[in-house]
């Protein structure tokens, strides 16, 4: 069983600074993660294994050292395969902050996302084209070294894994290689990256369930053992919660996309500073009646200036409502809590963070309109289903 490459799915995954820093080719920080050696002592002892049942001439010492050779042949492929994605970035003006070698392969951490679905998919396609080239390299390798040598063991083994490593990663899911080429190729077609990142992730689900059969089918027939069932299960779930990950992440932006302010915008009802809870309650019934209404308290000049707040105001009793004025249930609106009621998409959160506030007068032409509650923001972005 070849490891994978466990691809930069999530541009904005928080930074990892665990592993053990081994150099800095082309300026870039190489970590090997703990979770790497695992990796290296299971395919050291199970490949030696096979070296020493097929050459019985070699020492057990200098099978396992052929298996350590192959460990070392595909960290060296992984390591070049993740510097094709890392130095395309680097092209195209993006940073990196680290590639790390571990149990699944590697992965790469760009600063940034990118900036156009044409780079998002050279940077994509870079590490699969880096593979197939070692792949080819082995191949030609295999004719050069005479047969029956360990030389000639260690380059097939070379030439299989890239090319594994080089189709595997080609496949259109996410968060495969291939997925975010498929993802970029959607964005670019449609202007909307969202819609790729849903589409990608449902074949990277395809791909995981896809992998799990062959697995299976692969143990029964008896082509691999224990460990490679056991860590080709880890690589498939890897999958699954990469593509998960994908479909979440696209449902939201694509919440995002169409989140406008004047639609998530409550009517408001309009009441004086002294009125009691249940009065303005009445009044709010009266205008609309089940409505989610917002009932906005004004001074004697009929300026607005706090909002009721719903949890504050459902905590009285009802026998209390007549004796408690909204005032004291209510948030003092701040001089920057408007919004125009046409912003949309992600200027809307754009202006939350330029003026953080509960609650929001929503005005359109100068008028107040109603009120946007920051809760109902983030339960249009959180809410399942369909954007
Ligand atoms: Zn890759």
């Amino acid at each position: 069983m070849e490891p994978s490459e466990r691809p930069a799915a999530a541009p904005n995954r928080p930074e990892k600074r665990s592993g053990i820093l081994l150099g800095r080719p082309f300026g870039v920080p190489l970590r090997l993660s703990p979770s790497w050696f695992v990796l290296a002592i299971v395919v050291t002892l199970l490949y030696g294994d096979a070296v020493a049942f097929r050459c019985p001439e070699l020492t057990a010492v200098a099978a396992y050292a052929v298996g350590f050779g192959f460990v070392v042949s595909l960290a060296v492929s992984v390591l070049l395969h993740e510097l094709g994605h890392a130095l395309t970035y680097r092209r195209y003006g993006i940073g990196v902050r680290a590639i790390t070698l571990d149990i699944y392969g590697g992965f790469t951490e760009p600063e940034r996302e990118e900036p156009r679905p044409s780079v998002e998919a050279i940077v994509a396609l870079a590490g699969p084209a880096v593979s197939g080239v070692l792949g080819g390299i082995g191949v030609l390798l295999i004719w050069v070294v005479p047969t029956t040598t360990v030389a000639a063991e260690l380059a097939f083994v070379f030439a299989v894994s890239n090319i594994i490593v080089a189709i595997f990663n080609a496949l259109p899911g996410l968060p495969l290689d291939g997925g975010r080429a498929l993802r970029a190729l959607v964005w670019a077609a449609t202007k909307d990256p969202h819609l790729g990142s849903r589409i990608a992730g449902w074949i990277g689900r395809a791909v995981a369930v896809g992998l799990v059969a062959f697995t299976v089918l692969a143990w029964a027939s008896g082509v691999i053992g224990p460990f490679g069932l056991i860590f080709s299960g880890m690589v498939a779930m890897m999958l699954w919660f990469g593509a998960s990950h994908a479909i979440r992440a696209g449902a939201a932006g694509a919440r995002l996309r169409t989140m406008s302010v004047r639609r998530l915008t409550r009517p408001a009802v309009w009441v004086p500073r002294q009125t009691s809870l249940a009065e303005a309650l009445r009044r709010g019934e009266q205008v609309a009646p089940g409505a989610d209404l917002a009932i906005v308290v004004v001074d004697t000049a009929d300026r607005p200036i706090a909002v009721v707040h719903d949890e504050a105001a459902a905590a009285v009793p009802d026998e209390r409502r007549p004796w408690v004025s909204v005032e004291s249930v209510a948030r003092t609106l701040s001089a920057g809590s408007r919004m125009p009621a046409d912003l949309s998409g992600e200027a809307v959160l754009d202006a939350v963070r330029a003026n953080p506030a509960t609650e929001y007068l929503v005005l359109s032409d100068e008028e107040v309109i109603g009120v946007l509650r920051r809760d109902d923001l983030a339960r249009h972005l959180m809410s399942r289903g369909s954007a």
